[in-house]
C-alpha cells in the first residue's frame, strides 16, 4: 500500500477511531436514575472513577504542616454533568471532611470506603456546568494494604520519604490527598496553592506562577494547563534546591534536587535535554510547558512515578531511570490508557523506547543482543498475555518486558517506515485525550495496510510467548 492511501486511512481513523475517549457516561443501564454510577467499570478496578459528570478543572489549596503531617484546605472541583444528577459521587480516602458547596450551595455527603456521595440543594441538569468545593483537614494516609487497590504495588498517594512527601498515585492514590474523579479517563487541568512553612519548597506539575512570602511561610501557585489524569498530580516538598536547563525549542527544564545530591545524580541530569531531543524526533513535540526531576533524597526509595512534568525518582534510581519515565510524558501522559488494562501502552512503551535508546546512542549489534536476552528472558518465564493482565501483574514482566517485545515484532512485522510513523501518529492522533488497546491495533493496521487482527492475538491476547521462526533467536 502506497503511503499516500495510508495518510488517507489515518485521516478516517482521525474521524472515528481518534474520537475523544473523555466520555464519564456509565456503562451500566440499570443504574438508578439521575444519580452517578460510583465506578467506570474499569475492568481492573470496577469502582475507581465515578459516572455521570465530566470534571474539566481541580483547583487544590492546601496549608501542609510538614512536621506533624497534617494538611488543611479545599479542593473545588469545576465539572459537566454528562445527565441528570440528583446526586453523584467523587472518589476520597480518609481525611476528614469538614463541609461540602456545590454552586456555592452547601450540599449533603455520605462516606463509605472510598466514595464521597454528594448530594445538591437542587439537582443538576444534563449538560450543566458546576462547581464543587470539598473542605477536608487531616493527617494523608497512604494506600498500603487494600487488597482491591494496593495488591502487590507497595504504597501509593500521600507518602513522607526521605526529608520530605512526596506524592505518588499510581494507579488509585490521588485519593488520599484530594477528591477526584480518579480515574484516568476523565482528565482535567489543575492548580495548586500549597503553603508550607520555610525553608520548605514544593514543586508541583506545571508551571509555577508565582511564590507568596508570609513571613514564616509561603505559597506556591502551580498550574498545569494540559489534561492530566488524577494519577499523575503530584507534590514534592522538602528543603530543594532548584537546578534549570533548557531543552529542544526553548522548553524550560526545572530540576528539584535535596541540597546535598550525589555528583553522580546532577551529572545524570545533565542528560535531560538529549534525552528530550531523542523523543522529540522520535514521537514530536514535547507534549507540555515544561518538564523536570524531584529527586527524592533517600537512597533506600526505590519507587519512582513519571508524574506530568515532573518526574519522581530516589537518588538511586536518577540515572538508570530517567530515559524511561521521560518516555512516559508522551507515552501515558499524554496519550493515557483508556483503562488499567491498557497499562502496556504506557510501560511497554517506555520499556521500547529505552531500547531505541541504546540503538541509536550504541548501535545495532548492542541493540540486536539487548533485544535477543530480553526475548530470552521472557521465552524461558511464564508470562501472562500484556493486553490482558490479572489484577496482581498491573506492573508485571508482561507489562514492560513482553509488551516492548510485542512492539519491536510489529516493527519487524511492518517494517521500519510504517512502524516509526506509527509510533508519531499514535502520540499525534490520541495527544491529550486517552487510547485503548483497540484503538492502537485500529492504527496500526490503517498505518501499515497489513490486516494485523491474529499477529495481535498470539502477542497481546494469549499466555504463550509466540515463536519468531524468521529469526534465529536463542530457544
Ligand atoms: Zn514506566
Amino acid at each position: 500500500m502506497s503511503r499516500l492511501i495510508g495518510l488517507l486511512l489515518i485521516a478516517c481513523l482521525w474521524l472515528t477511531a481518534c474520537a475523544p475517549l473523555n466520555s464519564v457516561r456509565p456503562s451500566d443501564e440499570a443504574a438508578s436514575p439521575n444519580i452517578g454510577t460510583s465506578g467506570l467499570d474499569d475492568p481492573i478496578y470496577p469502582q475507581l472513577g465515578n459516572g455521570g459528570y465530566d470534571v474539566t478543572h481541580y483547583a487544590i489549596a492546601l496549608a501542609v504542616d510538614v512536621a506533624s503531617h497534617t494538611i488543611t484546605g479545599t479542593a473545588t472541583l469545576q465539572a459537566v454533568a454528562m445527565q441528570p444528577l440528583r446526586s453523584f459521587n467523587l472518589d476520597f480516602l480518609g481525611l476528614e471532611v469538614d463541609g461540602v458547596q456545590i454552586n456555592d450551595r452547601r450540599a449533603r455527603f455520605q462516606r463509605a470506603s472510598s466514595e464521597l456521595t454528594l448530594t445538591p440543594a437542587a439537582p443538576l441538569a444534563d449538560g450543566q456546568a458546576f462547581t464543587v468545593t470539598v473542605a477536608y483537614h487531616g493527617q494523608p494516609q497512604p494506600i498500603t494494604d487494600d487488597p482491591a487497590l494496593a495488591r502487590t504495588y507497595g504504597q501509593q498517594g500521600w507518602l513522607r520519604l526521605g526529608p520530605g512527601i512526596f506524592v505518588i498515585s499510581e494507579p488509585a492514590g490521588a485519593m488520599t490527598w484530594f477528591p477526584a474523579n480518579n480515574h484516568p479517563r476523565d482528565k482535567a487541568t489543575y492548580s495548586f496553592a500549597i503553603t508550607v512553612a520555610k525553608p520548605y519548597v514544593v514543586a508541583a506539575n506545571g508551571v509555577l506562577i508565582d511564590e507568596l512570602d508570609h513571613g514564616a511561610s509561603r505559597t506556591y501557585r502551580w498550574a498545569e494547563t494540559r489534561p492530566m489524569a488524577s494519577y499523575l498530580a503530584t507534590l514534592a516538598i522538602a528543603e530543594f534546591e532548584i537546578v534549570t536547563d533548557q531543552g529542544p525549542d526553548g522548553l524550560p527544564i526545572r530540576h528539584y534536587l535535596p541540597p546535598d545530591a550525589p555528583q553522580p545524580v546532577v551529572e545524570a541530569l545533565h542528560a535531560t535535554p538529549a534525552m528530550l531531543r531523542f523523543y522529540t524526533d522520535l514521537l514530536g513535540p514535547y507534549p507540555f510547558e515544561t518538564y523536570g526531576v524531584a529527586v527524592i533524597g533517600d537512597e533506600r526509595v526505590r519507587i519512582g512515578l513519571e508524574a506530568q512534568t515532573l518526574t519522581l525518582l530516589g537518588t538511586s534510581r536518577v540515572a538508570s531511570e530517567q530515559l524511561h519515565e521521560l518516555a512516559h510524558q508522551w507515552l501515558g501522559n499524554s496519550v493515557t490508557p483508556a483503562t488499567w488494562q491498557d497499562i502496556w501502552l504506557n510501560e511497554g512503551f517506555a520499556t521500547y523506547c529505552e531500547w531505541l535508546w541504546v540503538e541509536k546512542t550504541e548501535g545495532g549489534a548492542a541493540f540486536d543482543a539487548l533485544v535477543r536476552a530480553q526475548y530470552a528472558s521472557m521465552a524461558t518465564r511464564r508470562m501472562g498475555a500484556p493486553a490482558h493482565p490479572p489484577p496482581d501483574q498491573l506492573f508485571g514482566a508482561s507489562i514492560y518486558i513482553r509488551g516492548a517485545w510485542s512492539l519491536h515484532a510489529l516493527r519487524l512485522q511492518i517494517g521500519d517506515a510504517a512502524f516509526f510513523d506509527l509510533l508519531r501518529e499514535w502520540v499525534a492522533c490520541y495527544q491529550y485525550g486517552n487510547a485503548s488497546t483497540a484503538d492502537f491495533m485500529a492504527l496500526a493496521e490503517g498505518v501499515s495496510g497489513q490486516s494485523l487482527a491474529d499477529f495481535f492475538q498470539a502477542w497481546l491476547y494469549v499466555a504463550d510467548v509466540p515463536r519468531l521462526p524468521t529469526l534465529a533467536l536463542p530457544d
